[in-house]
């Protein structure tokens, strides 16, 4: 079989065992412009669901631009809708602002990583979307097994898994992950095959030191096994239902004092780090 025929059935394979999506689901795809998102969005295009593209226009300089760009035109050649919500629109800075003027103790991805979660939930839900896709992979999966444990940092992982909204709630659009089987290089062997246009390089902005090094152990492992990331994958997979059965009650679901969104405690990140 071929490698693009492998690739599809893998995808494919993955939705249908983890019932992530349904034929007549409104799907939101949170798109970065990089070559993950645009596999996951073209690919669903293509098997025939229902989806849109949303891009959350951080303001990056010599990134989200050229991003947005290649996602338009992606967008126009496979006729899928694309939502753009620009941030500096919205707070009045740009990601690089908002991390001077706010961002003390945190990294410039952890900023981001609030910032983006909390408009993908709020946008596709006013969008009414059934479900909320993103482009994670295997390699970024096997990764945050390993980063979640060696923070000591448990009850995060109850989210990990290629259907992370297991805690139901309204204002929860539920997140799937169908290219979780995917490896990296596999995706990205992909992309080019479909020359989809795509910066391949990581965000100017990422200081990400120690899932730099987390990532250089797997790529070590890996050389000696090339099935790693996998075996550790399906390990905790395993290990999931356990988890959410054990701390699941433990993480309840709040709602912001300020903003009314989900939370965990009083006030939800974004409003503890913007207001
Ligand atoms: P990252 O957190 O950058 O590793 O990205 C993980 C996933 O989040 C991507 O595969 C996308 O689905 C989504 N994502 C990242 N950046 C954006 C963005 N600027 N706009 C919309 N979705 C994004
Ligand atoms: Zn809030």
């Amino acid at each position: 079989m071929s490698f693009v025929q492998d690739f599809e059935n893998k995808v494919k394979k993955t939705i249908k065992d983890y019932k992530l999506l349904k034929k007549n689901d409104k799907i939101i795809v949170a798109c970065s412009g990089g070559k993950d998102s645009s596999t996951a969005l073209y690919l669903l295009n293509k098997f025939g669901y229902n989806v849109e593209a949303l891009f959350i226009d951080l303001g990056i300089k010599n990134s989200s631009g050229i991003n947005l760009e290649n996602l338009t035109s992606l967008c126009k050649r496979i006729n899928v809708k694309l939502n753009v919500f620009k941030i500096k629109n919205e707070i009045g800075y740009d990601l690089k602002k908002i991390h001077e003027k706010k961002g003390e103790g945190l990294t410039t991805c952890a900023v981001c990583g609030i910032i983006k979660r909390y408009y993908l939930n709020k946008i596709s839900r006013e969008l009414e979307a059934d479900k909320l896709v993103t482009g994670h992979n295997l390699d970024d999966a096997a990764e945050n097994v390993l980063l979640n444990i060696f923070g000591g940092n448990l009850i995060i992982s109850l989210n990990l898994g290629p259907f992370s909204g297991f805690k139901k709630s309204k204002k929860f659009t539920s997140r799937v992950k169908p290219l979780y089987f995917c490896s990296n290089e596999e995706t990205k062997k992909f992309s080019k095959l479909m020359n989809f246009k795509i910066i391949y390089s990581y965000c100017p902005l990422s200081v990400m030191a120690f899932r730099k090094k987390v990532r250089v152990i797997l790529r070590d492992l890996e050389a000696l096994n090339k099935n790693v990331k996998l075996n550790l994958v399906n390990a905790f997979l395993e290990l999931l239902p356990g988890l959410r059965k054990k701390y699941g009650n433990k993480s309840s679901v709040n709602f912001c004092t300020s903003c009314g969104e989900p939370c965990r405690n009083k006030f939800c990140n974004f409003c503890e780090l913007v207001n």
